[in-house]
């Protein structure tokens, strides 16, 4: 934010402008929507690979066509948010109901894309900027093929861990090897082992083969930690699994009956809001635990660990 600030009051004393709030709301006013679009064009291709990466169809081959009677779709009709809102919701040709789930993924994607933009500088032509949106668009995919189908292509969550290598070499994002290797351990860890035990609990109930914490769950917390770092990693989880608890009662209490759910979507909610706000959150967590220490108290067990973390 400030840097924003400082970057727009160098604009204008370079082009003169003297209202510098005037500056700096034209640059909003034209940069939110160019970016919203972008975001809303690059969900319209991501509600195209959650509907056919599941079933196994090619993402290029054929072209966008009614899922009822299969009429393909016109040009018109694929522009996106607007051309569901024009159709009020149904086909061109058969007129059955389009799920408001396309809508719903575009804009989602175009809102994420912005909050990224404002939270990581205001600027357009950022490579840090790039990586956030495509591992934004890489969380929205496994979340919501995992809230359809129960199932992770772990694929994807290696996509993610790709991330690391361009976000370590050609961004400032101040994380050293040790930070990103404790990102992918401190969580996935935890959950591989807590998936193994209640694997072997449930099998001797019920004798079924299923695991409290599915593999790939695991898999994509070490490959998100690997791009962002312990930091953002733990703040990730804990939202995450708060998320879960939170909406697996009320799912519960809707849908009765409904043993199985899909942990993967509270994941994907926890790591956006870790990647976006994990690192603040974790260093006042640590400033508050350090501050509220006297400086010549002697250290006890929990004093010395904490200095042990490495604090930039
Ligand atoms: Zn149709």
């Amino acid at each position: 934010m400030y840097q924003m600030f400082q970057r727009a009051a160098l604009l204008a004393a370079q082009t003169g402008w003297k209202d510098l709030k005037y500056y700096d709301a034209m640059y909003f006013f034209i940069t939110i929507p160019i970016v919203f679009i972008y975001g809303i064009v690059v969900g319209s291709f991501l509600n195209v690979v959650i509907i056919r990466i599941p079933r196994g169809e090619s993402l290029i081959k054929r072209a966008s066509h009614c899922m009822t009677c299969g009429t393909k779709i016109r040009i018109i009709d694929l522009i996106p948010v607007f051309s569901w809102l024009f159709l009020r919701g149904k086909c061109h040709s058969c007129g059955e109901k389009i799920s408001p789930r396309y809508p719903i993924v575009e804009s989602l994607t175009g809102l994420l894309f912005v909050a990224n933009f404002l939270v990581f500088g205001g600027e357009i032509f950022s490579f840090n900027l790039l990586l956030m949106c495509i591992f934004t668009a890489l969380l929205i995919c496994i979340g919501f093929i995992d809230w359809d189908t129960l199932e992770m292509y772990d694929i994807m969550s290696y996509l993610i861990a790709a991330l690391a290598i361009p976000s370590h070499f050609l961004t400032d994002s101040g994380l050293t090897v040790w930070d990103r290797l404790i990102g992918a351990a401190c969580i996935s860890v935890p959950f591989f082992i807590i998936g193994e035990i209640s694997g072997i609990v449930i099998k001797k109930k019920t004798g079924e083969k299923v695991r409290g914490i599915e593999l790939g769950d695991s898999i994509l917390m070490a490959c998100a930690g690997l791009y962002l770092g312990w930091k953002a990693m733990i703040p990730a989880a804990f939202t995450g699994i708060l998320l879960a608890a939170i909406f697996g009662i009320i799912i519960k209490a809707v849908k009765k009956g409904e043993s199985k759910m899909a942990f993967g979507p509270y994941l994907c909610m926890g790591l956006l809001i870790g990647a976006m706000f994990g690192e603040e959150m974790t260093n006042s967590y640590l400033e508050f635990f350090l501050s509220s220490m006297e400086p010549d108290q002697p250290r006890n067990f929990y004093t010395s660990l904490i200095h042990l973390i490495p604090l930039r």
